[in-house]
């Protein structure tokens, strides 16, 4: 048993993406290729947003929402403490200041109450001017945007959504990724919709915000991309990953985000009773990105684990890693 059987996967939509693939490599299209915009319309139509912009990564997505916003030395950004690394990352290499944010105990996305505490702190210390707010939809569970935007409004800070576990995911039927200012996503192949290498994208309705991005991710182009007017970076979607990715775009959204929900409430079933079992509140959709249990304690934690083990389930610990990242913050 896999994680994410990418393989069995691969064999399900074979025909169509070796099509795709042959595609790209006989066009010679490996740059910009058709698929690339193709690929960012119907990601925009899925999440509900205007603009996509593809991006070479998910770091690099959050990077570049975080260079679009100007956001650098003397400016505070929070984020949740337990999360991917890179999230906390991309505020360290704009020259920012991350301030970490408690999570909720059930849900582990970021607790508003918190937020609020630490901006008020931030605020009262007077060394740092909050900016930004980086909200994580961890486990592909969207995060409490009711309660994080009441508080983004009322301190005028800006919220970045990073989706890179969250695509899929839904409160109602609004989709993860159109909740920020700016949304992020990953295709790393281990997330809800993955690629066969890296890939990122970044959702926004902002026109001017669309632009800069645009810019950004080609090197600061002006009007073409010999005409360079800002500082950038390299962070291109190849087209073979576009390729890919419009067949498995549509496998997530027709087959497999109604196959991984019905599994997680068949484990839900089973394990209700035995285990604390993944909270996702009313009206929300998951996507599942990983299916996490909490234990009592270490005991039972690692004889699961064995258990599992035993009968070929992988499995991972999850611990938080604020104090490891808090060592990297100045
Ligand atoms: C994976 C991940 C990222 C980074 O995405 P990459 O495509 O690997 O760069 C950022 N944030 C979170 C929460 C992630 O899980």
């Amino acid at each position: 048993m896999h994680f994410r059987d990418l393989g069995r996967q691969y064999q399900n939509l074979k025909t169509d993406i070796n099509k795709n693939i042959s595609k790209v490599l006989s066009d010679a299209n490996y740059i910009n290729g058709s698929q690339v915009i193709e690929l960012e319309n119907q990601l925009a139509e899925y999440v509900g947003v205007k603009h996509c912009i593809s991006c070479a990564n998910g770091t690099d997505a959050l990077l570049l929402a975080l260079m679009a916003w100007n956001i650098g030395e003397g400016d505070a950004v929070f984020i949740p403490d337990f999360t991917f690394f890179a999230t906390g990352e991309v505020v360290e290499c704009v020259n920012a200041m991350p301030v970490f944010v408690d999570v909720d105990k059930q849900t582990f996305n970021m607790d508003a109450k918190s937020l609020e505490e630490q901006i008020i702190r931030i605020n009262e210390e007077g060394k740092y001017s909050p900016k930004a707010v980086i909200c994580v939809d961890l486990f592909g569970l969207p995060a409490d945007y009711d309660s994080i935007k009441k508080i983004t409004r009322k301190y005028n800070l800006l919220l970045l959504e990073d989706g890179a576990q969250g695509f899929g995911g839904q409160v109602g039927e609004q989709k993860a990724c159109s909740f920020g200012d700016i949304g992020t996503t990953s295709f790393f192949p281990a997330k809800p919709l993955g690629c066969y290498g890296d890939g990122g994208a970044i959702f926004t309705n902002n026109d001017e915000w669309c632009d800069l991005l645009n810019s950004y991710k080609v090197h600061g182009k002006g009007s073409d991309k010999y005409n360079n007017i800002r500082i950038g970076m390299n962070s291109r979607l190849d087209t073979l990953q576009a390729a890919v990715l419009l067949v498995k775009l549509k496998a997530f959204r027709d087959i497999e985000i109604v196959n991984i929900n019905r599994i997680a409430e068949k484990y839900n079933k089973s394990l209700h009773n035995k285990v604390s079992i993944p909270l996702v509140p009313k009206n929300y959709t998951s996507s599942y990105a990983q299916y996490t249990l909490t234990l009592n304690d270490k005991k039972q934690r690692d004889s699961l684990q064995r258990e599992l083990k035993l009968k070929g389930i992988p499995s991972m610990i999850l611990s938080k890693t604020a104090s490891f990242t808090k060592s990297f913050s100045r």
